[in-house]
């Protein structure tokens, strides 16, 4: 059901800082067993973000005690200027936002699983 529960399974398109990124333009697909998760990747390997599912809660950033995790702007869009709520609407605002919380520091993680928890979208895959 989660994309992200075999990581593995998704072939590496890139990386970014220190770590992999998967299936980065790809759209989905359900050709042979599971489907490709997402056209923005998914950004980490033992710190794994689903950046199609990421709706810029940034919850994780708060409860990492490693600081680990940076903003990464409009990855993809970069110009668009979304950073601000121009819609008044916080929900709509969350669906809209493109930003993204890149795990940019993922060799620091000390698997304390606590941003995999509090993602309200489960974006967030920790493998030890
Ligand atoms: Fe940070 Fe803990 Fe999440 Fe690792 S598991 S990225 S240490 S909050
Ligand atoms: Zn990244």
């Amino acid at each position: 059901e989660n994309f992200l529960d075999d990581v593995e399974h998704y072939p590496v398109t890139g990386k970014h800082f220190d770590h992999e990124v998967r299936a980065e333009g790809m759209q989905r697909m359900d050709a042979d067993g599971k489907p490709y998760p997402t056209k923005n990747g998914i950004h980490g390997s033992k710190v794994a973000i689903d950046f199609e599912t990421c709706i810029a809660d940034g919850a994780c950033m708060d409860v990492c005690p490693v600081t680990l995790y940076e903003w990464l702007l409009n990855p993809g869009q970069m110009g668009t200027g979304n950073d601000k709520d121009i819609t008044g609407d916080k929900d709509l605002y969350a669906k809209y936002r493109t930003d993204k919380c890149d795990p940019v520091r993922e060799s620091d993680c000390i698997f304390c699983m606590a941003c995999e928890s509090v993602c309200p979208t489960r974006a967030i895959k920790i493998t030890p």
